[in-house]
């Protein structure tokens, strides 16, 4: 397990109509049995990049090895290593779900009776069993989301790739796509997952890459990352509305409610025990309190604003 499920070298792409440079020069490596998030915010390259890995976008430049098949040389090789759930709904609607699978299934060369036993297992374990006779055009849009997922997985690749598998996805969902993700890498499935959540990236992952208008700009373990984000930010909430201003010296503090406050901190600076104590002093007491959690985002915004003064990272 200690080979690169994913390695890219010196990617571009030009989107020639509209000299659009989605990518410039990026290379990436995912090690095998990784849970790896590409987080990015719209329009950063993600699609594009994921569309050249799956060979549905023509890249301009650059080689990408899918567990060590290069896809200009060994196409099909690479391909069979790959599972993809793309950002759109790509199937034919009208298909009823357990053909879709099923000639899925085909297409990489698994015979019939095999497939269909494979199109049982994944439909079984996406809960869509039931489902499996309607056609694709009847399912409600979690389930259609579901059917691609377990369509990526019929021929059982050793890395699957989701493209923001949890946008537009309602909570119960995104709880369900989380925990299957995480079982799946157990089993040793490579994970690349692309998002613009930086909770999912924060919560999910153990590698995170962060690219922003066709470059990467960070590339390490999700902790390492962390470390890096210099201030906190809680939400404290009161026993009882504020009545006068109160004074947290060197410290952010916004009241959003009577009742809410928040506060920003450097990390280093102070502990939350300290914040409490002072308020405390001055007569309010905190009932609760909850972290903003959104740490990788600070860290983002930290790298975008050091670029864009060209400052080294
Ligand atoms: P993301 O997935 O991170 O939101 P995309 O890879 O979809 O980003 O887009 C990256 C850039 O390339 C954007 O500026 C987008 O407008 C452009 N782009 C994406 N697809 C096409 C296309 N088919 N033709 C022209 N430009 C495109
Ligand atoms: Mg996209």
């Amino acid at each position: 397990m200690t080979g690169a499920a994913l390695s890219i070298q010196n990617l571009t792409k030009v989107y020639a109509k509209s000299d659009t440079h989605a990518l410039k020069s990026v290379s990436l490596n995912v090690a095998e049995g990784d849970f790896f998030a590409l987080l990015g915010p719209n329009g950063a390259g993600k699609s594009t990049l994921i569309g050249i890995v799956s060979s549905l976008v023509k890249k301009s430049g650059g080689t990408v090895r899918l567990f060590g098949y290069d896809l200009d040389k060994e196409l099909s090789a690479a391909k069979a290593c790959l599972g993809l759930v793309p950002q759109e709904f790509n199937f034919w609607q009208f298909e009823p779900v357990i053909e879709i699978l099923i000639n899925q299934a085909g297409y990489y060369g698994l015979p019939h009776r095999r497939a269909r036993l494979q199109a049982e297992k994944y439909l079984k374990k996406m809960n869509l069993w039931e489902q499996r006779k309607k056609q694709a055009n009847e399912l409600s849009g979690g389930m259609k989301r579901r059917l691609m997922i377990a369509r990526a997985l019929v021929h059982e690749p050793r890395l699957l790739i989701l493209d923001e598998p949890t946008a537009g996805v309602d909570v119960e969902i995104r709880r369900l796509m989380w925990s299957f993700m995480n079982e799946l890498n157990k089993r040793g499935v490579t994970i690349i997952l692309t998002t613009h959540y930086f909770e999912e990236a924060e919560r999910m992952c153990r590698n995170v890459a962060i690219i922003n208008e066709g470059s990467i700009i960070a590339h390490a373990p999700k902790y390492q990352l962390l470390e890096r984000a210099d201030s906190e930010v809680f939400t404290l909430y009161l026993a009882r509305p504020l009545k006068q201003s109160i004074q947290l010296p060197q410290l952010s503090v916004k009241q959003l409610e009577p009742q809410v406050l928040e506060v920003g901190m450097q990390s280093d600076q102070t502990s939350v025990s300290k914040i409490f104590s002072q308020l405390e002093a001055q007569g309010v007491t905190v009932k609760g309190m909850s972290s903003k959690n959104n740490m990788l985002e600070q860290v983002f915004m930290q790298l975008v604003d050091k670029k864009s003064m060209g400052k080294p990272q």
